[in-house]
């Protein structure tokens, strides 16, 4: 028999059946339109002979978008190794992208069972260990929480650098299954306190405090989106982009993280999927505000260096020569019109990033926009 479960951590489709000899089905579970395409499920062969079968995925017909759900592929189907530590890239041949769905093929020993997926889990619960770990080793960091969820977790980060200097905040999560942004938080945790000369320099010269994962009931939960209270960290006034401060509770800790005191520069991550047919690898992205959000002129003038630095130094424009513009309701407006903070945002495309990749770009990120925030606040 072939069983499926997507009851873990990050886990995340439904209706599992089988419809065929050697053919299941699945949906996936969405939160709203263009925000259902996540899938993390185990599959498991309990007979006594070798299966060979294939997966139908399906959108979610709550959320009833296939077009949202199938604008993210083709792209990367991540299968476990047999001990579910690690991801291998399945080969192209045997995922099929039909119109409105997608078909994957797999042979499974008896016994075997591997975690199928299209985005590499980052999981709460080991970002958490991942990061007391460096706390513990290093000594040169603190965690910190920030605050409690709606659902009563931790939101967790760390903390380093001379209390005093530029305060850089670094995020991700927000839309919680785009794990290559948590992953490159990581990364940027990683190296900000370890003991290569340029990270001990810039913790000589900045204050970091680094939240990987600012929606940690959405991670565990395997939502493409939203919080536990249904809320989109990203779109985080809403529809009232004036209102004093976000309402929803991981919104509301966040923003008063953010402004008391104002943070000097935000740096965030979010991720998107699919290898898109107009584009170059790696199909990486970022969103701006037009520079006349900034009232004030030499942080204006600090922001367009910035993203100056994102379009010539980094892969953001590999998706598209042009940035995408930020909602009106988003942190990134709010922060640069109310505070004049400037902000890094980036997308790396989950297609062609696990860990590896994901800390890779967004490392070169995070070191080149400091190379150009720390030459503007020394001239
Ligand atoms: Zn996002």
């Amino acid at each position: 028999m072939i069983t499926f479960s997507s009851s873990f951590e990050c886990g995340n489709g439904k209706n599992f059946k089988k419809i065929d000899n050697n053919r299941y089905r699945c949906e996936v579970i969405g939160d709203k339109k263009v925000y259902c395409y996540y899938f993390c499920f185990d599959v498991e062969n309990t007979s006594k002979k070798m299966q060979s079968f294939a997966i139908e995925i399906w959108n979610d017909p709550d959320i009833d978008d296939v077009e949202g759900f199938i604008s993210h592929f083709p792209t990367t189907i991540w299968v476990s190794t047999s001990d579910g530590k690690r991801f291998h890239v399945l080969d192209r041949s045997f995922c099929l992208v039909k119109k409105d769905h997608i078909e994957i093929s797999i042979t499974l020993n008896p016994g075997e069972k591997r975690r199928i997926t299209n985005n590499w889990p980052c999981y709460y619960s080991e970002t958490c260990i991942f990061l007391k770990k460096l706390a513990w080793e290093r000594k040169n960091c603190e965690i910190f929480i920030v605050g409690k969820s709606a659902g009563n977790r931790d939101i967790i980060g760390i903390k380093t650098g001379k209390i005093g200097k530029p305060r850089i905040l670094c995020l991700a999560g927000q839309h919680p299954i785009e794990f290559p942004g948590i992953w490159a938080a990581r990364g940027i945790a990683d190296f900000i306190t370890s003991e290569i000369p340029h990270a001990e320099q810039l913790r000589q010269n900045f204050y970091f405090e680094i939240i990987p994962v600012v929606n940690p009931d959405g991670n565990v939960a395997g939502r493409n989106c939203f919080t536990d209270e249904n809320v989109d960290l990203y779109q985080v006034f809403g529809e009232n982009p004036d209102e004093k401060e976000p309402q929803s509770t991981e919104g509301r800790i966040l923003w008063r993280w953010a402004t008391n005191p104002p943070a000097d520069l935000w740096i965030n991550f979010h991720c998107y999927l699919g290898w898109r047919t107009n584009s170059e690898y790696p199909y990486d992205g970022w969103y701006q505000v037009p520079y006349d959000t900034f009232s004030n002129t030499e942080k204006r003038r600090i922001y367009s260096r910035l993203c100056d630095t994102l379009r010539l130094l980094t892969d953001a424009p590999s998706t598209s020569i042009e940035p995408e513009i930020h909602w009106q309701n988003s942190f990134e407006h709010q922060l640069a019109k109310r505070f004049n903070i400037p902000h890094v945002f980036y997308e790396i495309n989950g297609g062609t990033a696990g860990p590896f990749q994901s800390m890779k770009r967004g490392l070169n990120v995070f070191m080149q926009a400091m190379k150009t925030f720390d030459w503007c606040l020394k001239r």
